[in-house]
């Protein structure tokens, strides 16, 4: 359904914004039975500046949603790659491969599935939302047993609910462009620079994704690309394959994510900074949380549960931050993984959670300290 909303006069779950949280969220519900109306105020296949890169933990739920992936979507990766233009170091996931994808297309299937489901849908339709009133779709009444905000960082549903009060940390800009060069490497590579980071998707056998992080204003990717020689030097002659888009990054951890029969889900919901990759995975890991959580009678295990699937990435979004704001620290850091790649490796299984943090601090720990404190020794 395009922009019309008649027959659309009662649903069991209203979803404010249809991007990947929003689809997700609706494809999770319908799987549990729910009768799920999803409106964005965008047409499809919805766009978004970003690095493209899903994690392994995306995909395995992903699979648990119904939407199979494979190679044929995009370009696999084994594994992350940090350099700095003095060292470089990289590994491969512990398990599983990570999966490069336009944007669209991710939001495609998406749709694909949420469609074969029998969710309803309401494109080019905003949900409007005014005080002490039930939300609205496209100005049509609409009663709901449940509201979900999946309408990202800005969220009005967020607003409008009073669910504003948190943190909010470490706001940065983000750009991203394609580039129509060959994949040059399996791994995401993430450059660090002094301007903040870029990072390079392979997204298709002739594409890359590249995506740049600062916290500096006024910065556009071509001046974050000539400030990385190695990466400005891959991509000389290449052409872009689509405009630049940028968009504001950012920590939020909020005090709650639900009230009454509302829900706050995906961005919406809390972040990590875009660095960390793990946006999608949070927000399908909440889909699926949510429908659990409904299909229990109501928004309480989610309210309990909503904040451990945040956790770690924002943990690790604090680290890669303290590496982007400190060059001193990061002009350390980068040689000793270097010299120890399995440490790097290690932590790479840290952040895609496939070991838990407590146990890489007591086994590394006290050698990382002391790395770092006389790198000479590593
Ligand atoms: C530069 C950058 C790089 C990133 N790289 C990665 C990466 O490599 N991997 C990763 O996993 N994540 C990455 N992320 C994060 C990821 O893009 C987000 O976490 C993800 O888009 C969140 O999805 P969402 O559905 O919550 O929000 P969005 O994608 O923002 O979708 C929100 C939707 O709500 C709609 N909407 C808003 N208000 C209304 C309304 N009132 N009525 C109806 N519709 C409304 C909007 O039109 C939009 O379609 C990156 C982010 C940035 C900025």
């Amino acid at each position: 359904m395009v922009g019309a909303v008649s027959g659309c006069s009662h649903c069991d779950v209203l979803i404010a914004g249809g991007g990947p949280a929003g689809l997700a969220a609706a494809i999770a519900l319908r799987q549990r039975g729910a009768d799920v109306l999803v409106a964005d105020a965008l047409r499809p296949p919805i766009d978004k500046p970003c690095g493209e890169g899903l994690l392994p933990g995306s995909r395995d739920a992903l699979e648990r949603l119904g939407v199979d992936l494979d190679a044929r979507d995009g370009v696999e990766f084994t594994g992350i790659l940090f350099a700095d233009g003095e060292a470089s170091v990289c590994a491969d996931f512990p398990r599983g491969a990570g999966l490069g994808m336009r944007r669209t297309v991710l939001h495609q299937l998406l749709l694909d599935r949420a469609a074969q489901l029998g969710v309803r849908t309401a494109w080019n339709t905003a949900v409007l939302l005014k005080a002490n009133q039930p939300a609205s779709v496209g100005g049509a009444t609409c009663a709901y047993s449940w509201l979900i905000g999946a309408d990202g960082h800005a969220s009005r549903v967020r607003s409008w609910a009073g669910l504003n009060a948190g943190r909010l940390r470490g706001l940065r800009l983000g750009f991203r462009a394609h580039f129509h060069v060959a994949p040059w490497s399996s791994r995401v590579e993430i450059h660090w620079g002094p301007l903040g980071q870029a990072y390079i998707t392979p997204v298709g056998p002739q594409e890359v994704c590249v995506a740049a992080i600062t916290r500096q204003s006024g910065v556009r990717l071509g001046t974050f690309l000539e400030s990385l020689p190695y990466l400005h030097a891959k991509l000389a002659g290449a052409a872009t394959t689509d405009a630049e888009r940028g968009a504001l990054t950012l920590t939020r951890r909020l005090r709650s994510v639900t009230r009454g029969n509302v829900a706050l889900i995906g961005d919406a919901s809390g972040s990590a900074d875009a660095i960390t990759g793990e946006g999608l995975s949070m927000a399908f890991r909440q889909a699926l949380l949510l429908a659990d959580s409904l299909a229990a009678g109501g928004l309480d295990l989610y309210a309990a549960r909503h904040a451990g699937i945040l956790a770690l990435p924002q943990r690790m979004a604090s680290l890669m931050l303290l590496l982007d704001r400190y060059a001193w620290l990061r002009t350390r850091v980068l040689p000793v993984l270097a010299a120890r790649p399995e440490l790097f490796r290690e932590m790479l299984a840290v952040h895609v959670g496939e070991q838990p943090m407590p146990r890489f601090l007591l086994r590394h720990g006290a050698q990382l300290g002391a790395l770092l404190v006389a790198p000479g020794l590593a």
